[in-house]
């Protein structure tokens, strides 16, 4: 396969040179990622300034780019790559992309962004709470790319995995799973500056891990398993969309708020 790798912890980051060592045991393997750490950049793209990608020596094709994660990959899929990549990963990050957290993170968006441009992606974190180990997670990575090389992934989807923060032997397998709720609850730090004027530091708490809502993401990783969600970018939600049209209000009777005066 011809595999194109981006993450948002940054070129230098050790989880994308574990992944590149994965695929490139057996793959094509070019890697297009941030100069420096985009970690919660979301699905963030750059207007109305240049973007400058630097090439790489060393044994893949790899450039580093002053972008975002959705830079990395839009301009390495229309201009840097000499081929189409079959497959998108984007990883190891280092730090679950759990729950809320999914929609702030640009190792995430790395892979929708692949989906967007109609390649099969795959998303990577794993759990730190120590250095971890990246290994496991990339080349389960490549494991799950390679299974999913015949039947590909369904139009819009991206894969996003988590892994735990635990020996390989002690994980207890894979599952498919929802993503729920949130791990944290936000607080700020407060930091008063010279002339007294208060700054806020976003912080957040963990939350009582012990109401984790079974089948989601957070509690799969905690009970010992990888975690694999199926994300969509399109995202309405369909259950929502039905309840909505059930319970609230049609729409038609506001038509009267922009008609004449
Ligand atoms: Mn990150």
């Amino acid at each position: 396969m011809k595999v194109l790798l981006t993450n948002d912890d940054g070129i230098e980051a050790e989880g994308l040179r574990r992944l590149a060592e994965a695929f490139r045991e057996r793959h094509e393997t070019a890697v297009v990622a941030p100069d420096r750490e985009r970690s919660a950049v979301s699905h963030a793209v750059t207007l109305r300034r240049r973007l400058r990608p630097v090439r790489l020596p060393g044994p893949d094709l790899a450039w580093s780019l002053d972008g975002t994660p959705a830079d990395c990959v839009k301009l390495a899929v229309h201009v840097l790559l000499p081929w189409r990549p079959d497959f998108v990963v984007s990883g190891v990050n280092r730090g679950l992309n759990v729950g809320i957290d999914v929609l702030y993170s640009g190792t995430v968006a790395g892979a929708l962004e692949g989906t967007a441009q109609g390649v099969p992606s795959i998303a990577v974190s794993v759990e730190a709470f120590r250095p971890p180990d990246f290994r496991p997670a990339a080349r389960f990575a490549r494991a799950l790319a390679e299974s999913l090389e015949a039947c590909g992934l369904p139009r819009g989807a991206a894969l996003n995995v988590n892994f735990p923060a635990r020996d390989p032997a002690q994980i207890l397998g894979a599952l498919w799973t929802r993503q729920v709720g949130s791990l944290f609850r936000d607080t700020f730090r407060v930091e008063t500056d010279e002339a007294g004027r208060p700054g806020y530091c976003l912080e957040g708490e963990i939350n009582a891990v012990g109401s984790l809502e079974p089948g989601s993401d957070a509690w799969a990783v905690r009970e010992g398993y990888v975690s694999v969600t199926p994300l969509g970018i399109d995202l309405t939600s369909c259950g929502l969309l039905r309840e909505i049209r059930d319970s609230l209000p049609s729409l038609g009777s506001l038509r009267k708020s922009f008609d004449g005066a």
